[in-house]
């Protein structure tokens, strides 16, 4: 029955391009949001061959409640309760000050379900893949260490979900830790 499964991954897909549209991603090219979600879920299916079609309506979806105009209602209407609850672990509230809720996603992460923390973990891959790491004008240095570091701290919490997964996200956080290490050459004279 592969075909409502095509169909309920498909309506997410475009469901989340709807609601991210016009939104930009915070790299050097200024990438269309929607990349972002359809980068998690392609990890998911790819490296951890997750064929499970909640986590990857999950994934797909994993934004839009808390950078979007969407509701958890509007997404149970369209995808059902379990959707909802998922894309709702892993939802930040946006109503708190940025230090609670990278507290929180801390202490949150070890109660997370199992597709959540495949969610959370392919979110944390993909946001290390797109940063700007090397941008003089973009972050300071430290902040860039402090997320690399609270990265580093979120996925300690939910270890052993997935090995490729975490041996992935670890190799991403070396490389970057290496080029925050290595000076940057100064920007090229025009
Ligand atoms: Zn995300």
């Amino acid at each position: 029955m592969g075909g409502a499964n095509e169909v309920g991954l498909l309506a997410a897909a475009d469901f989340a391009a709807r609601k991210h549209k016009g939104q930009r991603r915070n790299d050097a090219e200024a990438t269309p949001y929607i990349n972002h979600p359809i980068a998690v879920a392609a990890l998911l299916a790819r490296v951890a061959g997750v064929k499970d079609l909640l986590t990857l309506q999950g994934a797909l979806l994993h934004d839009t409640i808390e950078d979007t105009e969407t509701s958890a209602e509007e997404i149970e209407v369209r995808f059902g309760k379990a959707v909802r609850r998922l894309v709702l672990e892993v939802t930040d509230d946006k109503t708190l000050p940025r230090p609670d809720r990278k507290r929180l996603q801390v202490e949150r992460a070890a109660k997370l379900t199992s597709r959540a923390r495949l969610i959370r973990v392919a979110d944390k891959i993909c946001n290390l893949d797109d940063m700007n790491f090397t941008n003089p004008g973009g972050w300071s240095l430290e902040r860039k260490l402090g997320y690399l570091d609270w990265s580093v701290e979120v996925i300690g919490q939910i270890r052993g979900i997935h090995p490729g997964l975490e041996k992935l996200f670890d190799t991403i956080v070396a490389e970057k830790r290496q080029l925050l290490a290595t000076p940057q050459p100064a920007e090229a004279a025009p």
